[in-house]
């Protein structure tokens, strides 16, 4: 017997019948002998729906009754699920984040967990009873006010959950099969993984892959919990993330993990990502300082700043241009604040590119393997596609290029790398969470 923590997002809750079709699925769980504690998003569209009405009726909705508003979402699903256990003959109780002990910081709409305290859920499940908890919130106890993590929280939650009660495995439920070496929808012939490492996985989540969030990769990277992501839609067995020191231990419960896995291709996934501008300061005098001031500036407006190349200076001139990368939203930010304080810095002008993708090959083989970049580079050379900035960590390389080229980029690269399945991946129509 094992305690397994499930989540379900909300395309797998998004009417009735898929909220009994997730019943009955944990109900097998509990008839096989498990304990069950489930996190549980959100019906559908309701998060988006729920702020779209809060939009309607204040311009800048009050952080804190939004999360009162969002926190609802997850009431309504869990409850509801709780009924349709209740009505297939099992026992099941609901609880809010705050009822299971979901303790955060204050932020509202980006709280973190500080703190998880279960005793509610313990007794529970103590009591023979399948545990469903809302998703995506929690409580600071300073406020004493509810608070959610951040959109996709919910895989936050149900890790957090699996730390707390040393679960064997947290099963995250969506509409996708599991982790897969790129985006099925951007390429095709991508080949669902049986294993990966919670290294690669967090790569690749920081560098658009959108199947699990980062925020929850983290978590259970830093608590070694192990998570299978899966399908609501199949019983297929999903990916398995695992922090590498711990695949030995956890063999014998989970035979992929054996094997010799020094064999694994030096690649493991090709990320994409849509959703980052470019910037461009012109004519940046090329002295000391100028690029702290600059970048001091792109910080308080409070833009994430990703890639950064400098250019060589024209020696006649005595200037260059500086480019970085952002995500789109915080593009006019930054060009705002930075336009404010030209004369002071003495660049030329600004120059804002929403067009851009990013692409990025992912791999733990890479520390061992040289000939990586060489291969990246020759695909996208054969594609005739052009790179505009490169940027490397340990093990990856990202390239930004053209966003209309993004795709067929990510088709060749993943075809260079060798690998493409032999059929085309499944989707089930779905967002992805
Ligand atoms: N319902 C929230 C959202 O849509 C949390 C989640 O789905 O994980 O972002
Ligand atoms: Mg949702």
């Amino acid at each position: 017997m094992a305690l397994i923590v499930q989540k379900y997002g909300g395309s797998s809750v998004a009417d009735a019948a898929s909220i009994k079709r997730v019943a009955k699925r944990i109900v097998d769980t509990r008839r096989a002998g498990h304990d069950v504690v489930v996190a549980v998003s959100a019906m559908g569209d309701t998060t988006d729906e729920l702020l779209d009405l809060a939009h309607e009726v204040a311009p800048i909705p009050a952080p804190r009754e939004l999360d009162m508003l969002l926190s609802s979402g997850e009431r309504i699903s869990m409850a509801l699920l709780a009924m349709a256990i209740h009505s297939m003959g099992f026992e099941a109780r609901s609880f809010t984040g705050s009822q299971a002990g979901m303790i955060t910081d204050s932020h509202h709409g980006k709280a973190r967990i500080v703190d998880v305290t279960p005793v509610r859920l313990r007794e529970a499940l103590d009591e023979g009873a399948i545990v469903i908890v809302a998703g995506f919130q929690g409580f600071n106890r300073d406020t004493r006010d509810i608070t959610t993590l951040g959109r996709g929280g919910s895989d936050t939650t149900a890790v957090a959950l699996a730390a707390a009660l040393e679960a064997d495995v947290c099963e995250i439920y969506s509409d996708v099969d599991g982790i897969f070496t790129a985006d099925p929808r951007v390429v095709p012939r991508a080949r669902k993984l049986e294993v990966i490492s919670s290294e690669e996985m967090l790569e690749l989540a920081a560098n658009g892959a959108k199947v699990l969030y980062i925020r929850a990769v983290e978590y259970a990277r830093r608590h070694g919990v192990l998570i299978h992501a899966r399908s609501t839609f199949s019983s297929a067995e999903g990916t398995l993330v695992v922090d590498e020191k711990r695949r030995g231990d956890l063999a014998a419960a989970f035979p992929q993990l054996k094997g010799d896995h020094m064999e694994e291709p030096v690649v493991a996934g090709v990320a994409t990502d849509l959703s980052q501008a470019k910037i461009t300061v012109v004519g940046v005098p090329d002295v000391p300082g100028k690029a702290a001031e600059i970048f001091k500036i792109v910080a308080k407006s409070g833009a994430n700043v990703d890639m950064i190349v400098q250019n060589i200076s024209a020696a006649s001139t005595g200037r260059t241009d500086i480019s970085f990368t952002l995500p789109k939203a915080d593009a006019t930010g930054a060009l705002r604040a930075l336009a404010a304080e030209q004369s002071e810095v003495g660049f030329e002008s600004l120059v804002h590119d929403d067009q851009i993708g990013k692409l990025s090959v992912v791999g733990a083989g890479m520390r061992s393997n040289s000939g990586v970049s060489s291969t990246l580079f020759e695909a996208l050379s054969e594609g005739g596609i052009n790179i505009e900035m490169i940027s490397t960590s340990e093990i990856r390389i990202s390239v930004v290029l053209r966003g209309d080229d993004l795709a067929e980029a990510a088709q060749t690269v993943h075809t260079a790398f060798g690998l493409d399945g032999e059929v085309d991946a499944t989707i089930y129509a779905g967002t992805g969470r």
